[in-house]
Parts: C-alpha cells; structure tokens; sequence
C-alpha cells in the first residue's frame, strides 16, 4: 500500500513564489535567479514531502504561473500572436521561454509590443484560476518545455524518486477554447495530433526510468457527451501502445465518477485515482468495475479544506477497498491536489484571529501529509506507542469538534429549525413594490444613476487600516479618518450628480473578511494563503460554527453616511452565498445549512439598516453563479438553496425598501430563471465588454425587475465618453423599456485612482441625463 501526493501548494510558507516572480516581473532580479530559487523551492518541498513519509512525492506540480499554461507551452500550444516573441527568446540557449510564458499570462505592453493576455477563468468549483488554452482548427503540437523531464531529473538528484504529473490530453483540451470562427471546428478533432507528443513525452519518461506518471483527467467527474466518451476511449488505446515500463496512474478529483464509472473503468492505465471526499458513495461501483490489474488510489483526505480528517472513518474504507482487490493494489492519497489549502498551520500563532481550540481541528498541507502517513500505518496495524497516541489524540479532537460550545449554538439551532415558508416572501409583488418606492425614495424615474459600492481604496486608506492594526492609529484616530472620507466622498457624489449614494466601503479590507470578522463563527488565519491565479492568492477566512450577528456590522458607516446627505444612501452588505462560497465551510453539515445561518445574520444586518432609516439596501452575489455544481443534475438543488439563502437575507423589509444586488460576471442564460425567483427589486452587472449582449437573457425571459447593466468598465483605468455610454444605454432601450432600467459601472471602484473614477462618473452621469431628454 502506497501513500501518494497530488500536488503540493506551490506558493511556499511565506509566499516565496510570489516575491520571487514578481521580482523578476519587476526586473529587481534575473531569469538565472528566477529559475535557480524556484528549484530551492521544489527541493525544499520534496524534501518535506519525502520526509513526511509519502510514497510517490509528485514533481512537475509545481509552476512559475500555472499548470494548465505550462502544459500549453509543453505541448507547444502558442497562440500566433506570440510566436515573434517566442522566437525572440528562443535562441537555443533556454529549455523554457519564461517570457514568452509570462507574456500568455498576463500579456505584453512595451515599446515593440502589444499583445493581450490569454484568457482566465476558474478550475472547476475551486477558486483557482487558470489560462484558458487556445486551439484552432490545423493545429500541430509539438514538444516544446522540458520542464516534466528536468524536475525529474531536479528531484532524484536530491534523492527523491518522483511521480511526474500531466494534465491529460482529454482534459486539456476540453479545458481550452476553440478560437476558430468555423462552425463545424471542435477542439477534441486535435485529439489525434496531440496524442503523438503526449506518447512521445510518455516514452522519454520511461527512458528516464520513471515508474508512475499521473495523468489527469478531471473531466471524467463532469457530464460528457458522446464525443468525449469516445475521445476517452481512444485517447488511451493510443497512449497504452508501446508502453511498457511505465505506469499510468489516471486521476479524478472534484466529484465522483457517476456515469463515466465504467468508461473510466475500462481505459487503459495502470491505476485510477477517485476522490472519496467528494463523492464517497463512489467506492462500491468502482470496485465493482476494476478489472483485477488495476491499482485503486482512494482520495481520503480532503485537498480543498481544512478539517483534519477522521482517521478512524477513512481506515475503514481501506480496509474495505484492500478486502476487496488486495492490499498491494491500494494505495491513499488526498482527495485532490493539495494546491487548494494552505501549506502550513504551525505558522498560525496568533490566538486572536485562530484561538487554539479551533486550531486543533484544522490541518493545513502539511498536516494532511502527516495524516496520510499515520493513516497508512493504522491500516497496516503499523502503530508505533508514540504514533498509536497520536492517532488518539487526533481523534479526540475531532470527536471534541463534534460536540463543542463553540461550533453549536442553539439560538441559532432553534431559529434554523423554525424557518418557514413565510420568511421567503416580501409582502407584495414586484410591480407594487415599485410604486411604493418610487414615492418613497428620491430617485429620477428613468435611468436613475448609482455606483456598485466601493470607491478607490487609496495607498492612503490602506496605510490607516495597517496602522490601526499594529496600533498606531486608536480606534477613534481610524474611524475618525474613515469617517472624513466617507464624508468626503459624498460630497463628490452630489457634484457628480449621482442619484442613489453609498458611503465608498472605506471601513473594509475586503468583501468577505470584512463580514466574517463581526459575525460569529468564523476565524482567521495570519497566513494561510492559497493560490488563486498567477502570483495572487487569497487567505479565506474559515466558518467552524455556527453563524450569527452578535452586533450591527454597517449600521454605523451608513447611517453615518446618510447623515451627510439629503439624498438616498444605498446600504451596502455581501450575500451568504458569497460569503460562504468563498470562505472554508464547515465539513459536519451541508453547504445549504451554512449559507442558511449566514442568510440570518446578513437579515438582521438588513433589518437594522432599514429601522436606521437606510431606504435601498445591496446584497452582493458576485459568487452566486460560481457555486454552480459540476454536474447539471444537481443544479437544481443547489440553485434552491441559493435562491432561498438571498430571500432569507433580504425579503425582512418592507416594500418601500429597495433591495439590491450585484453580480460581476455576464453569463445568465442558464440560470436566469433563479435569478428571477431572487426577487431583488435591482440588479447591477457587468455588460460593458458584451455590450449589453446578456440583456438578451433578461429579455427573453421578460425579466420584470429592474436592471442596472454597467456601462462602464472599470478593469481599465480608461475613462470612458458619454457618447459610448449613450450608445451603450440606447441598445439596452432597444430591447428593454427604459423604466426598468439603471446607469451604473460594471463593478466596484475599489482598485482605481481617483483621476479615473471622477470624470468616469461625470461622463456616466450626463449619459443619463442625455438618455432621460431622449426617451
Ligand atoms: N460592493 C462591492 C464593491 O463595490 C462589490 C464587489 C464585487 O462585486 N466583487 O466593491
Ligand atoms: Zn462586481
């Protein structure tokens, strides 16, 4: 029985990796000291690794951006706008054209050259973000990087016999887009092409004396049709020619196998990977379909979050899993790459934001490295005293979990156990809602002009935000400080014009955090960053209990803002989806659950905003849709707990209050229906780069509500004319009655300077103006 790893965070314990890219980003150091600290780093983690006891120590996991980009630049999939610079740096001397690489992450602006970035976009339901391959019809692969053979070679020369990584080529083409106009073009026609450098890559390794190559294939945990399948099938029919020596382990992570069990079942490899964390009702039908040859991984220790695992649980399955087709043929390993938690608990030392108790029932990557091994020697009965009393101590933590003060609460328990149907509803329907408000609150009946919340968070603001927290500004110094700035800010909103106002989110580090540190229930981590694209990462805050509001959390920046003004000031809070989806939830109980206790909190929060007199309140959802399961039949499920989450939050006004809410993305179509079921009076969202392309979805399904399409984009600092954003409203009037319409960017200011967002918003509100002379 083998303990393997899939992947280990690549970002270092102090974010090296980011330091070091970005320095050479920022030309403070060479390529030669690039590559020479990012090979420190690997040794440094496969020595951890090794050292932890893990069997097959993966290499070629780690990246100087991302694994789906180095497998393009493997495979040679350069898009054309890249070739000339490719060819610049390809003078035979470099095995890998970093510039060229970086250059297809984040594009290239210089005095020769201009060329845009590749696309990005999430890595199935995680947070990570990759570069979307690019694929046209004609396209020839080549191998092009040596990286998968010189981190081999890197590894063993410090004594480590590693387990090369690869994105399967099923998977990575699925993972691209097709970038030909050509209808009858499909990237999967690539296939065949592909596959000779993939058996080209495999038989080099086998050269190399490598025994275990993993080979991914995360879509075989999604819906595939019968183009797919039949790509599977193929795919390693081909790849099982001549290979003799070399074994593949396939991988699977995310979500189970499902309908593809027998497909995946019947490939031709030496080993399959099954993530049991996700899906461990799994297990039976796989063991029912593996032929006997066939080595089984099972992913019993969870890559995505942060609970320490329950040892005793997990050894069960093994137990089953080696009755059934033999010890030998077992081997355990986390669910997934470890790339999606944070490397190291021992770092958090600081009990204000991770109180000891709650520290004891986390495990970070390196703790999971720890918890595999001692899994795999409770399973061979293996246990020295010292380890034997480590696994009591484990699972007395997690038995404490269990039954904790500080996870259950049973006002919250009583309160979730008397939801009802009744508490889904505002008092009236939207069109009567609408009559109230608009006698209500002060607001122009057509095209009405707001922001999505956050104004520029200024060097200046963040630098009071850090000297409060180290203590160099008092409470009343900072908040005196935000307070001037809010006060501020509305002024410039009423010289600007705007019509419904907000108070700029000054007060807040962020979207999430900002909630998560006033709401009971959750904590933090000092450095628990995971990767979320390139060199940015995040550090989610984590839900161990359950949630509630013990104080008001905005009530007094909005009320304050209010103060400062005769015109409305919109409330500002984020939803309990996001706030969920974008945190480390709870493992003991389910998604729906958690996403409820928060929508309780938020609707306290909500109600208290409208007894102090704030009449238009915005929940944000910018994470609504990202929750989406993998597989479309359950969907539906998800979509009604989401639904049902956003009404609890928000349905507590009455219906002269305006709710609000903003989701930053443009794909609609499939789930514009639940959008509608939220009911929110407004929504605002991105359409500035589509333009105004997903109003379709809105109108096709006679959306009722009223919707703030943005105008603007505020990705770029480009101030943008009144006559764009003229044009840009006037096709919204095309297809939608300018009543149901608002003026407002695509998303918050927060990451632009002034110089920008001040004439951006004179342009856009003229444009209104103009808008509301012509209709
Ligand atoms: N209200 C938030 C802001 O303006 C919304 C951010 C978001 O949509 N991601 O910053
Ligand atoms: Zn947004």
């Amino acid at each position: 029985m083998l303990t393997h790893n899939l992947g280990y965070p690549r970002i270092g314990i102090q974010r090296d990796l980011k330091k070091l890219v970005e320095s050479y980003w920022k030309d403070e150091i060479d390529k030669s000291e690039l590559v020479a600290s990012s090979e420190a780093l690997r040794v440094m983690h496969w020595t951890k690794q090794k050292e932890a006891g893990i069997n097959l120590v993966p290499s070629n996991d780690f990246s100087l951006y991302d694994q789906v980009l180095d497998t393009a630049m493997l495979v040679g999939a350069i898009p054309d706008r890249y070739q000339e610079l490719f060819q610049e740096e390809n003078d035979g001397t470099h095995s890998y054209p970093i510039d060229t690489y970086f250059a297809m992450a984040r594009g290239v602006q210089d005095d020769e050259h201009d060329i845009p970035a590749m696309e990005m976009t999430k890595w199935f339901n995680t947070n990570y973000h990759y570069i979307v391959p690019e694929f046209s019809a004609g396209q020839t692969f080549e191998c092009l990087s040596s990286k998968v053979f010189d981190e081999y070679e890197e590894a063993k020369s410090v004594g480590v016999i590693t387990k090369p990584t690869l994105i399967g080529p099923v998977s990575f083409l699925l993972l691209g887009k097709e970038k030909d106009e050509s209808e009858e073009f499909h990237r999967l026609d690539l296939l065949d092409e592909l596959l000779s450098v993939y058996q080209e890559i495999l038989s080099e390794l086998e050269q190399m004396g490598v025994e275990w190559v993993q080979i991914e294939e995360p879509f075989l945990c999604l819906d595939l049709d019968e183009k797919a399948q039949v790509a599977y099938q193929r795919a390693y029919e081909k790849l099982a020619e001549d290979r003799e020596g070399l074994e593949l382990l396939l991988t699977t992570y995310f979500e189970g196998l499902d309908k593809n069990t027998g497909l995946a079942c019947d490939l031709s490899v030496e080993g399959l990977h099954i993530d049991l964390v996700e899906a461990p009702g799994q297990l039976d039908k796989v063991l029912e379909h593996l032929d006997e040859e066939t080595k089984l991984s099972l992913g019993l220790i969870d890559g995505r979050n942060i609970w320490k695992a329950d040892l005793e649980q997990a050894v069960e399955v093994v137990k089953q899993a080696a009755e059934a087709i033999g010890e030998e043929q077992v081997l355990i390993a986390p669910s997934s790459s470890l790339l999606h938690c944070p490397v190291d608990l021992e770092q958090e030392t600081d009990e204000t934001a991770l109180p000891t108790d709650i520290k004891r029932w986390m495990a970070f990557a390196n703790q999971k490295l720890e918890e595999l091994s001692l899994l795999k020697k409770l399973a061979k009965d293996d246990l020295t005293a010292k380890e034997r009393q480590q696994v009591e101590e484990h699972q007395a933590d997690i038995s404490d979990k269990g039954e904790s003060t500080l996870v259950h609460h049973p006002e919250v328990q009583q309160r979730m156990d008397n939801l009802d149907e009744d508490i889904l509803h505002r008092d009236n329907p939207y069109l009567e809602r609408k009559k109230i408000q608009q006698e209500h609150i002060d607001l122009p009946e057509l095209f009405p002009t707001t922001t999505i919340g956050s104004f520029p968070q200024t060097k200046k603001v963040r630098q009071w935000r850090a000297d409060y927290r180290k203590g160099e500004l008092s409470k009343e110094e900072y908040e005196q400080k935000l307070k001037e700035a809010t006060a501020d800010l509305i002024e410039k909103q009423e010289e600007i014009g705007l019509d419904l106002l907000v108070h700029g989110e000054f007060e807040r580090n962020d979207m999430v955090e900002y909630f998560g540190e006033q709401l009971a229930g959750f904590a933090f981590t000092r450095n628990g960053w995971v990767q979320s694209y390139g060199t940015r990462g995040v550090k989610p805050p984590i839900i161990y209990g359950d949630v509630h509001r013990p104080d008001p959390m905005t009530v007094k920046w909005s009320s304050y803002a209010q103060s400062q003004t005769e015109k409305p000031v919109k409330g500002m809070l984020t939803g309990p989806v996001t706030i969920l989806q974008w945190s480390f939830p709870r493992d003991d109980q389910s998604r729906s659950e958690t996403a409820k206790q928060i929508a309780l909190a938020i609707r306290d929060e909500v109600a208290d905003l409208e007894a102090a007199g704030i009449q238009a309140i915005q929940i944000d959802e910018p994470a609504f849709r990202e929750g989406l399961p993998l597989r479309r039949n359950d969907w539906t499920h998800y979509l009604d707990w989401a639904v049902d989450a956003f009404r609890i939050a928000s349905t507590v006004v009455d219906d002269q209050t305006q709710i609000h809410t903003h989701m930053c993305y443009s794909e609609f179509n499939d789930v514009i229906e639940h959008i509608a079921r939220l009911d929110a009076d407004v929504i605002s969202m991105e359409t500035s780069r589509s333009q105004m392309e997903l109003l379709d979805a809105f109108v096709e399904f006679d959306y009722p509500n009223e919707i703030g399409p943005g105008v603007y984009d505020i990705h770029s600092p480009r101030v943008p004319s009144t006559e764009e954003m003229v044009n840009l409203l006037e096709k919204a009037v095309d297809v939608l009655p300018p009543e149901q319409l608002w003026v407002n960017p695509d998303c918050g200011l927060k990451t632009r300077g002034w110089e920008e967002t001040l004439p951006s918003l004179e342009n856009m509100v003229k444009a209104a103006r103009q808008m509301r002379e012509r209709v």
